[in-house]
């Protein structure tokens, strides 16, 4: 084959790659969150130009962030979930563009930890990212939802001990999500960070457990992570290391990855 056409054809995969939306963007770092850094500069439309399926927190800790079908909720703790408004802003959101690769259909009560088994069981790698849809009925959900913080910010394991505890039960709905390598620990919530919103759109909030009567779960493979770093604000002078990375995002995000 000539060159020409290895060069075209390198082009058109990679610009296919990218049409398939291999990607997942994220703003910031879950380090900064738990280092309270709650106030970013990236907006909503920044976030959606990026992905149609993601989940977040907004400026000032207010409220959890479910981006679904390409539209940004945000859930607060008062248990409403509202659209997010364009110029709303992000300290940190990761979003992609989801597109199924393989889906497992649950027909009988399932808890949390037997379906991400059996998501583990079928993915191609536990060092590949993957985004998580899983839509259906829930017997029962536990979320958590964090509260507007005031300055100076306390740290996200503080911030996390006045949250506001829902659970759902009997409710249809969507749990958006990822799936991350335990590698990007701190850069992102290794293991299964999840994200619910009702059928309705009218409640939600960040998953601490569930019992999935039946539904469908959708998995999206990514393999580039497009990381966006603030360039202003409180996240420059954070300290952003620490050998306590793992225990203090388990105890803020709950319970682990499993
Ligand atoms: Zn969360």
């Amino acid at each position: 084959m000539s060159n020409a056409y290895e060069q075209f054809r390198h082009w058109a995969t990679t610009l296919l790659r990218y049409r398939h939306d291999d990607e997942v963007y994220q703003f910031s770092t879950i380090s900064a969150l738990l280092e309270g850094v709650y106030d970013g500069n990236a907006t909503v439309a920044d976030i959606l130009r990026h992905g149609d399926f993601g989940l977040g927190t907004f400026n000032h800790l207010d409220g959890e962030m479910v981006i679904l079908d390409g539209v940004c909720y945000r859930l607060r703790a008062d248990g409403t979930a509202t659209r997010a408004a364009p110029t709303d802003r992000t300290p940190f959101a990761a979003v992609t563009r989801f597109h199924s690769d393989f889906e497992i259909a649950v027909e009988t009560r399932t808890h949390r930890a037997e379906v991400a088994a059996a998501i583990d069981r079928q993915i191609q790698s536990a060092n590949l990212i993957y985004a998580i849809r899983i839509t259906g009925h829930f017997a029962e959900l536990h979320t958590r939802t964090v509260m507007e913080q005031k300055q100076p910010y306390p740290p996200l394991t503080q911030a996390t001990e006045e949250q506001a505890e829902t659970v759902f039960t009997d409710a249809s709905g969507t749990v958006v999500g990822f799936r991350t390598p335990d590698f990007e620990q701190g850069i992102s919530v290794a293991g299964y960070h999840l994200h619910f919103l009702n059928s309705d759109r009218t409640g939600g909030g960040h998953i601490l457990d569930f019992t999935l009567e039946r539904g469908t779960v959708a998995v999206s493979g990514a393999s580039q992570l497009h990381l966006s770093l603030p360039t202003s604000g409180a996240f420059l002078g954070a300290q952003l290391a620490g050998d306590d990375v793992a225990e203090r995002i388990g105890k803020a995000e709950g319970p682990k990855g499993d």
